[in-house]
C-alpha cells in the first residue's frame, strides 16, 4: 500500500490514517452508544486500529506513528466526549496497551499473515483480542480506580467493549483490505458481488426492522442474517454481517429504539445487554463460519482426489464399485463402466454385476461375496465376465467390507481389474514352459522319456519305496546283436529297430508303469505297485512283444531283447538296484539271450 512511499511520508500517512479513523470512530461511539462511566457499548476504534497494525509494514518508524496517531485521537475524542483530562490519558494508555498486547499475541502465534480463513488461526485472535481486552480493562481500571474510584463493574464493562470492538471491526476490515490488496474483488463474478451486496443489505434491513420497534423481542432475526451471510459467503460475511449488525443494534440502542433499548432496567445493565447480546452472535456465527469453510475445503479437496482417483483408474486401467448392502444397490466407477464395455453411467444393480459372471464363475464369486459378508475379511477374487460385446474378459477383484455401527457390514467395497492380457500372457508363458521341459526330458528317436528324466523318475519311485514300503522293480532290456542289425542293415534301419522296439515295449506295459531310453539301445522298465510276481509278468510281456511285434514288421529286421529284472529290496540307491538289474541282463545275454532273468 505504501511501498512506493519515502519513510517519511510513509509515517505522515500512518499517522493519518490512524487518527482520523480513531477519532471518527471513537466519536461516533461515545456520542451514539454512550453507556455507564462514559464508555461505550462497543469499542470499534480498538478493533479499527488494530487492523492497521496487523495490515501496516512491521518496521518499527510506521508502527510508532500509528500508536502516535492513536494517541492523539483518543485523547481528543474522549476529551471532546466529555471526560476529564486525566480520565483521558488513563483510556489512551489502555488502548495502547491492549493494542500492542494483542499485536504481539497474534505475532507470537501466526508468523506469516494472520488469516481469518483459517479456523485455528481464527481462534487464535479470539485468545489474543481476548488477552489484549484483559489487559486493557486492568490498565484503565486502575489508572481510573486512583483518580476517579471506579466501579468493579467498570472492569467487566471495559472488557467486554475493547473485545467487541476487536473480534467485531478487526476482521471484516483486514479482509476488505485483503481482497482489495490481491485482487480477490477483480476476480469475483459480478453474480458473486451481487450476492453478497444483497445478502449484505438484508441483513442491515433485518436488523433495522428487528431494532425499530420494541413490541415483539426480534432479536434471533439478525442472528439468522448474520448465519446466511456466513453460510453464503464464508467467513468475509460472517464478519461483515456482524460488522453491520453491531454498527445498527449499538446505533438504535444508543438512541433508545429496539427492544434493548426498551428493557426497563439501568442504562448500564442494557448496554451490558447489548454487548452479551452481540457476543454470543459473535460466537454462534464465528465457529459456524469457520467450520463451513473446512467444509467446504474439504468438499473440495475430496472432488480433487476423486478426480485424481478416476484419472489414476484409467491410467492403471482398474475400476472401483461399491455395493450398498442396506439399499442393495450397486455403484460403478467410469473404469468399471469401460472394463464391462458399458458406457459409464447406465444404470447397473447387483444381480446384473453378478451376472456377468460366466454362469460357473458367477457361482463362485457370490460365494466369495456371501462368505465375506459373513467373517467380515478382505477378499479376492478372479473371474470371467461376457462383456456387452460378447467378449469374454478375465477380470480380478480385491475388496473389503464396510462396516457401520455396531460392526454391522453396510457395503462391500472392491476394485475390478481387466486381467485378460496378463492371463494370456501367463498361458502362453506356461505352454512355452511345459514345451520346454517336454523336449528336455524326451528321447527324440523314440518319443520315450530320456535318460535323465527316467532316472529322476526312479530316484522318486525308490523314494516312495523306501518311505511308504509300495512295491517297485526295474527291468532293463537291451537289443541282442544289436551290431549285426546295424552292420547288416545300415545305421538308420537300427535306429527304426531301436524305435519299433519302444513301441512294442510299452505297448505291452500298464498304464502306471514307465518306459525309458537310457541308452542307445537299451531302455528301463520302471514297475511300480507291483508284486515280485506281476512284475516278472509284464517284463515277460515286453519281452514276448518285442519278439512277436519286430518279426511281423515288413521291411525290419528280427530284433529280440534280453531284459534283467530287479526287484527293490531295501536298496539306498537307484545305482544299487540299477546294477543288480544289470547283473540279471548279463545272466540273460550269457545264457543265450532273447529272455528275462531275475535279479538274485
Ligand atoms: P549284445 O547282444 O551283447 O547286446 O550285442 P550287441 O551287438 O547289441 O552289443 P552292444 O549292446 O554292446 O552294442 C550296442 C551297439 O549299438 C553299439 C552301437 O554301434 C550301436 N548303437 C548305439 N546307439 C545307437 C543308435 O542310436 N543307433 C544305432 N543305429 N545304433 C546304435
Ligand atoms: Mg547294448
Ligand atoms: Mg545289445
Amino acid at each position: 500500500m505504501t511501498q512506493s512511499l519515502s519513510p517519511r511520508v510513509e509515517a505522515v500517512f500512518w499517522f493519518l490514517l490512524t487518527a482520523t479513523g480513531y477519532f471518527l470512530l471513537a466519536s461516533l461511539s461515545l456520542h451514539a452508544t454512550k453507556g455507564a462511566d462514559n464508555i461505550a457499548a462497543v469499542w470499534p476504534p480498538s478493533g479499527y486500529f488494530l487492523a492497521l497494525l496487523l495490515l501496516m509494514p512491521s518496521h518499527a518508524r510506521a508502527r510508532l506513528s500509528a500508536f502516535a496517531g492513536m494517541a492523539s485521537a483518543s485523547f481528543a475524542a474522549n476529551l471532546w466526549g466529555g471526560v476529564p483530562p486525566l480520565s483521558c490519558i488513563a483510556y489512551t494508555l489502555a488502548n495502547a496497551c491492549e493494542a500492542a498486547v494483542a499485536l504481539w499475541l497474534i505475532r507470537r502465534r501466526e508468523v506469516g499473515e494472520l488469516s481469518f480463513m483459517v479456523p485455528r488461526a481464527v481462534a487464535g485472535f479470539c485468545l489474543a483480542a481476548l488477552g489484549a481486552s484483559v489487559v486493557s480493562a486492568a490498565v484503565a481500571w486502575a489508572l481510573v480506580e486512583g483518580l476517579t474510584g471506579a466501579s468493579a463493574d467498570f472492569f467487566l464493562s471495559w472488557l467486554t467493549t475493547v473485545l467487541l470492538g476487536m473480534l467485531i471491526v478487526t476482521p471484516p476490515i483486514v479482509m476488505l483490505a485483503r481482497m482489495i490488496g490481491t485482487k480477490a474483488m477483480d476476480n469475483a463474478s459480478r453474480a458473486m458481488k451481487a450476492e453478497a451486496a444483497a445478502i449484505l443489505t438484508l441483513s442491515g434491513l433485518v436488523t433495522i426492522a428487528a431494532f425499530s420497534q420494541s413490541e415483539f423481542p426480534l432479536t434471533f432475526l439478525p442472528c439468522m442474517a448474520v448465519v446466511a451471510a456466513a453460510y453464503r459467503l464464508g467467513p468475509f460475511g460472517a464478519a461483515a454481517g456482524m460488522l453491520i449488525v453491531t454498527i445498527i443494534t449499538s446505533l438504535m440502542t444508543g438512541q433508545g429504539y429496539g427492544p434493548i433499548a426498551a428493557i426497563e432496567e439501568a442504562s448500564k445493565v442494557k448496554v451490558l445487554f447489548l454487548q452479551f447480546y452481540l457476543l454470543s452472535l459473535l460466537f454462534t456465527t464465528l465457529p459456524l463460519a469457520a467450520m463451513l469453510i473446512v467444509r467446504q475445503r474439504l468438499a473440495k479437496r475430496l472432488e480433487q482426489s476423486n478426480r485424481w482417483l478416476l484419472q489414476a483408474e484409467a491410467a492403471a486401467l482398474v475400476g472401483h464399485w461399491r455395493v450398498d448392502l442396506v439399499g442393495w444397490s450397486i455403484r460403478w466407477s467410469d473404469q468399471a463402466y469401460r472394463i464391462h464395455g458399458l458406457v459409464p453411467g447406465t444404470p447397473v444393480d447387483v444381480n446384473y454385476s453378478v451376472e456377468q459372471y460366466i454362469a460357473e464363475d458367477g457361482v463362485a464369486v457370490r460365494k466369495i461375496l456371501e462368505q465375506a459378508v459373513r467373517t467380515g475379511e478382505p477378499f479376492e477374487f478372479q473371474g470371467r465376465i461376457r462383456r456387452a460385446d460378447g467378449e469374454i474378459r478375465h477380470v480380478k477383484s480385491h475388496g473389503s467390507i464396510e462396516t457401520g455401527r455396531g460392526g454391522r457390514a453396510i457395503a462391500i467395497f472392491g476394485t475390478v481389474q481387466d486381467v485378460t492380457e496378463i492371463v494370456e500372457n501367463a498361458r502362453i508363458l506356461e505352454a512355452a514352459r511345459s514345451a520346454a521341459e517336454r523336449v528336455a526330458n524326451t528321447d527324440m528317436l523314440t518319443g520315450l522319456p530320456n535318460r535323465r528324466h527316467t532316472l529322476a523318475f526312479l530316484e522318486k519311485a525308490l523314494e516312495g519305496a523306501r518311505e511308504h514300503g509300495a512295491p517297485l522293480a526295474v527291468a532293463i532290456f537291451d537289443i541282442d546283436h544289436f551290431k549285426r542289425i546295424n552292420d547288416t542293415h545300415g545305421h538308420a534301419m537300427g535306429d527304426r529297430v531301436i524305435h519299433r522296439v519302444g513301441q512294442r515295449a510299452k505297448a505291452a506295459l500298464r498304464d502306471e508303469d514307465m518306459l525309458g531310453r537310457i541308452g542307445g539301445e537299451e531302455f528301463v522298465c520302471i514297475l511300480q505297485r507291483a508284486s515280485a510276481q506281476a512284475a516278472e509278468i509284464v517284463a515277460e510281456r515286453v519281452r514276448k512283444a518285442v519278439e512277436t511285434g519286430t518279426a511281423a514288421e515288413d521291411g525290419l529286421p528280427q530284433a529280440t531283447v534280453s531284459i534283467g529284472l530287479a526287484v527293490f529290496d531295501g536298496e539306498l540307491d537307484i545305482e544299487e538296484l540299477l546294477h543288480r538289474a544289470d547283473q540279471a541282463l548279463y545272466a540273460a545275454k550269457r545264457d543265450g539271450r532273447n529272455r528275462l532273468r531275475m535279479a538274485a
